[in-house]
Order: C-alpha cells, then sequence, then structure tokens
C-alpha cells in the first residue's frame, strides 16, 4: 500500500480542483484566464486553476454576505452547526489519502507529513472549533433593580481569509474553523502556489451541508483576487497569515477601504538557545535540526537561529550534524522522504541566494548549501548549515523561509538573551535549561508570543499560536481565536 506505485497511482487517478467554489458552484473566472499550477515535485504543470479578479471576489463576496444576511447558517442552532463541521471533519477523515496527495504534488511536502501531520492536524482543529462553538457564554451585567444587562457576541459577518502554501489546509482551517464556528461567512483564498486542497475543502464542505455561500474559495494571485478581498467594502474582517510586506498591504488596504479589522500571522526568525547546563544534548540536537529542516524550513516558527553556549558549542555541533547529515531530499510521494522539494523555484531561488550572501558574509558552512535533485526537475535544497554567522549577517536577521540555519555562539545569559531579543520579529523561541528559575526568567524575558522550553514546537490548537513585534497580532488556535471572529454587544433592557 505504502509505496512511491502507491501514491502515483492515488495522483493519476485524482481529479485535480481548479475552479472557484462560489456560492455553492464551482466556476471559472468571470474572464476565463486560468494560471498554471506547477508542482515543484518535478516542475510540471499539474493542472490549470481559475485566475479568479475583482469581479469574481464581487460575487463571492456578494453570495458571502446573503447567506449572513438571511441567516441560513448564523441563525442555525448549535446542534445543526456542529453536526455539519463534524460531517466535514469526517468526510475529510475519509479524504485523508488524497488531501494528502494533493498537497505533497503542490507544495513538495513529504507525502509521509502530509498523512500524518497536515491532514490529521487540519481535521483536528475543525473538530476542536466544532465542539466548542456551544461553549461560548455571554455574560450578565451587574445586577441592579431597575435594568437588565448582558454582553453577547456577534459574529462579525464576512471573513476574508488570505492564507499561504507552506501548510495550505492546515492554516486554511485555523482560520475558517472559528470563523464558522462563531457564525460568519468566508471567503477564503489560497495561495496560487497551493489552491488544491483549499478548493477540495470547499467542496468537502457543500458535501457535508454547510449552506451555499457560506465557505468560498476564490483561487488567484495576490495582487488580484487576495487584494480585491482586501479592499472590499462589504468584507468585515481580513485573517491573513503571510509575510510581512503584504501584512503592510493589507492594513494599508484597510484603511484605504472600509477599515475592515485585520489580523495578521506574519513570519519570524526564531532564536533556539542552547545553554550550558541543558539537560539532553542529544534531545536537543534532534529538536535543533528538525526545528529548522522540518518541511524544508518552510516554517514561520523555523528554528532558523541557533544560539549555543560557547563552552558546548563545538560538542553540540558535531551531535546536530550528525542528526542533519542523513537528512537527504527526495520524492515528495515517496513514503520514506523526510525532507522534500521547495514550494517554487523563486522560493529555491531565495534560499540559494541567502545561502551565497551568508558565505561573502563570513559564515562558515558546516553543510549542504547546493541545489539537489536537478535530473527531476523540481526545486530541492539541501539541508544547510552555516557556523559562527554573526549578529548582524543577513542571515542573522532575514528570514529566508527556507533549510538554512544560522549558528551563533553566546557567553552568558545575558548576551544570549540580548541575542534572542535583537530581532525585528517575535513569533517563537525555545531554550534548553535544567534551572527552573533560569527557565521561567528567559521564557518571561524573550519578546516572542511561543516559547518552548526543552523541546521545539512543544504545543497544539489547545495553546495560542501568534507573534509579537513585526511577527503580527491577533492569535489562531485555542478558545482566544475564536473570540476575534465576533464582537461584543451590550444589551441593557429598563425593566418598566
Ligand atoms: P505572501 O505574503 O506572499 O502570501 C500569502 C498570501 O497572501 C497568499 O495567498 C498570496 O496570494 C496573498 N497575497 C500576496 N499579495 C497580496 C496582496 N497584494 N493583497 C492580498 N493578498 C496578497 O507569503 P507566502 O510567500 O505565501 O508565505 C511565506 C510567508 O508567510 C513567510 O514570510 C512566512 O513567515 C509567513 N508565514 C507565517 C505564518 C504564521 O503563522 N505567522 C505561517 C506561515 C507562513
Amino acid at each position: 500500500m505504502t509505496s512511491l506505485a502507491h501514491f502515483e497511482k492515488v495522483a493519476g487517478a485524482l481529479a485535480l480542483p481548479g475552479k472557484a467554489v462560489i456560492d455553492g458552484e464551482k466556476l471559472s473566472a468571470v474572464s476565463g484566464v486560468t494560471f498554471d499550477n506547477v508542482s515543484p515535485r518535478d516542475g510540471r504543470v499539474l493542472n490549470q486553476v481559475a485566475a479568479c479578479t475583482a469581479a469574481d471576489v464581487d460575487i463571492a463576496v456578494a453570495s458571502a454576505r446573503a447567506a449572513f444576511a438571511d441567516g441560513r447558517w448564523r441563525k442555525l442552532s448549535y446542534k445543526d452547526k456542529k453536526r455539519i463541521l463534524f460531517a466535514l471533519a469526517d468526510l475529510m477523515e475519509r479524504e485523508t489519502e488524497n488531501l494528502a496527495v494533493l498537497e505533497s504534488l503542490d507544495v513538495g511536502k513529504p507525502i509521509a507529513n502530509a498523512l500524518s501531520g497536515d491532514v490529521p492536524q487540519a481535521i483536528r482543529t475543525l473538530r476542536y472549533y466544532a465542539e466548542a462553538l456551544d461553549k461560548i457564554y455571554g455574560e450578565v451585567g451587574p445586577e441592579t433593580q431597575d435594568r437588565f444587562s448582558f454582553v453577547v457576541h456577534e459574529p462579525l459577518g464576512v471573513i476574508g481569509a488570505i492564507v499561504p502554501w507552506n501548510f495550505p489546509l492546515h492554516m486554511a482551517m485555523w482560520k475558517v474553523a472559528p470563523a464558522l464556528a462563531m457564525g460568519n461567512s468566508v471567503v477564503l483564498k489560497p495561495a496560487e502556489q497551493s489552491p488544491m486542497t483549499a478548493l477540495r475543502l470547499g467542496d468537502l464542505a457543500l458535501e457535508a451541508g454547510l449552506p451555499p455561500g457560506v465557505l468560498n474559495v476564490v483561487p488567484g494571485l495576490g495582487g488580484d483576487a487576495g487584494k480585491a478581498i482586501a479592499l472590499h467594502n462589504d468584507v468585515d474582517m481580513i485573517a491573513f497569515t503571510g509575510s510581512g510586506a503584504v501584512g503592510r498591504l493589507l492594513m494599508k488596504y484597510s484603511g484605504e477601504s472600509n477599515l475592515k479589522r485585520v489580523s495578521l500571522e506574519l513570519g519570524g526568525k526564531s532564536p533556539h538557545i542552547v545553554f550550558a547546563d541543558c539537560p539532553d544534548l542529544d534531545k536537543a540536537a534532534e529538536h535543533a535540526a528538525w526545528g529548522i529542516f522540518y518541511n524544508q524550513g518552510e516554517v514561520c516558527t523555523a528554528a532558523s537561529r541557533l544560539l549555543v553556549h560557547e563552552s558546548i558549542a563545538d560538542a553540540f555541533l558535531d551531535k546536530l550534524l550528525r542528526v542533519a547529515e542523513p537528512i537527504a531530499a527526495g520524492d515528495p510521494l515517496e513514503p520514506s522522504t523526510v525532507f522534500g522539494a521547495m514550494v517554487s523555484v523563486e522560493q529555491m531561488q531565495t534560499a540559494l541566494r541567502y545561502i551565497e550572501t551568508a558565505k561573502q558574509e563570513g559564515g562558515v558552512l558546516r553543510l549542504g548549501g547546493n541545489r539537489t535533485r536537478m535530473e527531476t526537475g523540481g526545486y530541492y535544497v539541501e539541508p544547510t548549515v552555516f557556523d559562527g554567522v554573526a549578529p548582524q549577517a543577513t542571515l542573522s536577521r532575514e528570514e529566508v523561509f527556507g533549510p538554512v540555519l544560522a549558528v551563533t555562539r553566546f557567553t552568558d545569559t545575558e548576551d544570549a538573551l540580548r541575542l534572542a531579543n535583537d530581532t525585528p520579529y517575535g513569533l517563537a523561541a525555545g531554550l534548553w535549561t535544567r534551572d527552573v528559575s533560569l527557565a521561567h526568567k528567559a521564557a518571561r524575558e524573550i519578546k516572542a508570543g511561543l516559547v518552548w522550553v526543552n523541546g521545539w514546537d512543544s504545543c497544539d490548537i489547545t495553546m495560542p499560536f501568534g507573534g509579537f513585534k513585526q511577527s503580527g497580532f491577533g492569535r489562531d488556535r485555542s478558545l482566544h481565536a475564536l473570540h476575534k471572529y465576533a464582537d461584543l454587544k451590550s444589551v441593557s433592557i429598563t425593566l418598566l
């Protein structure tokens, strides 16, 4: 069952989704224009996808607004909302293999990761918010004899969800599930590099019984479909995950249109600190390697800056390299592959450019540094490690969003925390120590939305996710995310 031939057969049998899902229909773009959806696995065009623009967005937003206004979803009972969202989760579970193959083909990630990570995590996210939707209570105001006051959560209306390509289905679900759970309608725009699982999600939602218009999926280029959603006067909020550059544009578009709310999950340059009293150097080395190389480094919380105490740095780096050396790029559809292709030729070139710059700026190349598997026509870059990277070097400051690790040595705790915070970003951080006081103090000192002690990326849907500083604002995951998609309304009834 689990062989390359099996997954190639599944891929060959799949009808690859390429049409927008708007108002319950599968539609071509109004213009009739499509774009090539290229697989980074081999550089081949997989299918043609509707290149939606403002005309399509207008139809999708009108459909979402009509659905919200007539209450076909918003006014459904909790019981019915849950039934439909759970039915969607069940359909996704039934389709796990197909969804995983679509994701692997679209973004080049190992099929094993898509099967064990992306798809089940998206399903878990959906079930979490479906289960939570009847556990949100309003408030009763202070009691008085002549007035009864209460606070209710009102859905916002039409949510524009604009998502990236690194975990396409999972990131979409971080927005779609809580937005739907609170009764909103959604217009989802997947990244142009990875539209297929979002489009399939749109189909499955209809099959599960979500009324037409409640979830519309509009593929297209960021500067066309994405911009049109962000500038639309009838969209109430943009929920975004992506780059800081586009995050800035979204705030501008909000100001130029209807002052819609914006929540931004942006990038990071996350520090991973190994103190001299690290309780388990082997485990820390595993986490340091996979913290940067998982998903080819295309992770916003990638552990891209390894800060290691000078007294253990050489020994630690040897351990890290022993973990990293066997991580070889392979065919994403081969089940034993642990490290796949980069999403696009542009992203691969970006990573290779950063590698050249790191060499020129004095970084000591200890592993990788090259494009690989060129014979496939795909976009593969070796896991790459630079030692001796200066805090001011480009590799210490800019997000690569690829498999390139910067190692920097520190002298003492103060130096480590200074280096950790010396970045415009503030998404995630990790630290390894036996000292419980240091762990607590450092966790509070580091300016990041997520801090992991003695284990990189050690929390799940139950904990809020998002950044400080230029990593954005607003939180995905946990019950807190539900509140992002609703507003508080105070109602006072005078008792005559
Ligand atoms: P991107 O910002 O280029 O694209 C993200 C989305 O925005 C895509 O759907 C794209 O089509 C759309 N977009 C592009 N231009 C637009 C415009 N003018 N108006 C409206 N929408 C537009 O980012 P990317 O290259 O897809 O993803 C990589 C970036 O995302 C990295 O910087 C990474 O750190 C970040 N990221 C952050 C998180 C997080 O949770 N914080 C998660 C994943 C990725």
